[in-house]
């Protein structure tokens, strides 16, 4: 069924992406007057919020002496550029089309026009393709090391990670807190990782680094229990016993919707002018990973971002294209701060309230409510629950009572992740009375649980 769109006025200015460029982009376009409509992403090219949602400590970022998680850094940002007026449209950008101006962008809800574009789209985690890959996808091997890896299939088991680069020695590093032993499969015969980086690696008991090794297949019944592995130099092929595999093979920048539009290197990176972010059509800018297969840092991202904008913002002007918002106040009220949540217990624990958390609320709710029930599996490091959180409490909320939803920390409540066989987080079941009703792992959008909670409380 065609989708039925809605029609909005020319935007000044439409950002394409989450990560730290966009929304950096976003706080100076929103600061300039140009209220800016970013198109946060959803699925296609990685999570709102981007790379960074998909990792623990970021140590690098000036202003957090004592480190940052990555999630709380980005909703730090993102808050940033709301606090600003920034409107943000959380779906995937369907179609770009620069032929006409103003240039045209396609969701699947809306047709936007807008004088001026900031693509900062990043890049996404590379598959290998090989033999049984997709048979276990999500049962064993994931792309996230960060997201996935405190889920109980994988504590006290041999794990593995292929790459040689920063990424694939963090991830190994990161998962010696929860496997028996991690594999680190090297294509070459060094590391391409920092030298400090790989110092680290080297010298940790609990990782054996297979050089010159090749994946050739996963096996498995249904979960990943093997990989077959190929010594380039010798040919001899080997087994390696795995309960997990992480990829960390680089990266893919997101710029499908841009080929023949805008021009870009052979490996698909935009090309912008030398230290600028103009690209090779007036009016588009490009900021971030998008553009840089560099430095691909959150500060390079952002800083670049700032640039696009601040291009963007004396081109429109010199073109006479803005039409500047009047703000009412000259300064903007404060930016809302998520409230921690607590678990809940005899004393606290309310049969009517919304949103729970922990294993008390759960089986309070699972054996005397009758409501249905949403149960979300999270973990501390899960970027993508930070995405997730807030859509269902919006179904929740909608629902105006008549579901509820449960917060578990895999962390916390091993056993009951392990009954429930979760195999990463975010994983969502629906129950009603009893029985699970559908199940989801990863971010959906808040349609799809929103219809499967409609046909349980028609
Ligand atoms: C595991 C890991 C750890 C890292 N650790 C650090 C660190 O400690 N310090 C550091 O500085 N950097 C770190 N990085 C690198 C950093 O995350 C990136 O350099 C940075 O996030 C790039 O920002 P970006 O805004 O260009 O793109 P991204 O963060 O990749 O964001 C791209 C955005 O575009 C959106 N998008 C894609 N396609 C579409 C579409 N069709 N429509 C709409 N939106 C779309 C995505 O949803 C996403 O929101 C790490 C990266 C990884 C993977």
């Amino acid at each position: 069924m065609a989708a039925e769109y809605q029609e909005l006025k020319t935007e000044n200015l439409v950002i394409v992406g989450s990560g730290p460029a966009g929304y950096t982009a976003a706080i100076y376009a929103a600061r300039a007057n140009l209220q800016p409509l970013l198109i946060t992403g959803f699925q296609e090219g990685g999570i709102p919020g981007g790379q960074l949602m998909t990792t623990t400590f970021v140590e690098n970022f000036p202003g957090f002496p004592n480190g940052v998680q990555g999630p709380e850094l980005m909703d730090l940002i993102k808050a940033q550029s709301l606090r600003w007026g920034t409107k943000l449209i959380e779906e995937d950008a369907t179609s770009i089309d620069l032929s006409q101006r103003p240039f045209s962008i396609t969701t699947n809800s809306q047709k936007i026009k807008s004088n001026s574009l900031i693509i900062a789209t990043g890049a996404s985690a590379n598959r290998l393709g090989v033999k049984n890959e997709k048979l276990f996808w999500s049962r064993g091997i994931s792309a996230c090391a960060i997201c996935d890896g405190a889920t109980p299939q994988f504590r006290k088991e041999e794990l593995a990670v292929v790459g040689g680069g920063d990424s694939a020695c963090e991830e190994a590093e990161y998962l010696t807190k929860y496997g028996s032993h991690v594999h680190l499969l090297v294509r070459s015969s060094k590391l391409r990782a920092s030298a400090a980086m790989a110092d680290r690696v080297k010298a940790n008991s609990s990782i054996t680094i297979h050089w010159d090794t090749e994946l050739v297949e996963v096996l498995g019944d249904d979960w990943l229990q093997k990989l077959k592995v190929k010594q380039r130099k010798t040919n001899q092929e080997n087994e390696i016993v795995a309960k997990g595999l992480f990829y960390a093979i680089g990266h893919t920048p997101n710029t499908s919707l841009l080929i023949n539009q805008l021009d870009t290197d052979s490996k698909g990176y935009l090309i912008t002018k030398p230290g600028r972010p103009e690209t090779s059509l007036e009016g588009v800018y490009a900021a971030g990973d998008v553009a840089d297969s560099e430095w691909r840092q959150g500060i390079t991202a952002a800083g670049s971002g700032c640039k696009a904008a601040l291009a963007a913002e004396r081109w429109l002007t010199k073109n006479n294209l803005a039409s500047l918002i009047e703000r009412k106040d000259l300064e903007p009220s404060k930016a809302e701060t998520s409230k921690k949540l607590e678990t809940s217990n005899e004393e606290n624990f309310d049969p009517s309230k919304i949103w729970q958390k922990g294993s008390y609320a759960l089986r309070k709710l699972y054996h005397e409510s009758q409501k249905p029930l949403f149960v979300i599996y999270t973990s501390t490091s899960c970027g993508p629950c930070h995405i997730l959180k807030p859509q269902l409490n919006r179904v929740l909320k909608e629902s105006n009572g008549k579901a509820l939803g449960v917060e578990i920390d895999i962390e916390i409540d091993q056993e009951i992740a392990k009954q429930a066989e979760v195999s990463g987080t975010p994983t969502v079941h629906l129950f009603k009375n009893k029985e699970l009703r559908k199940q989801w792992k990863g971010v959906k959008s808040r349609t799809e649980y929103k219809t499967a909670l409609d046909q349980l409380i028609k």
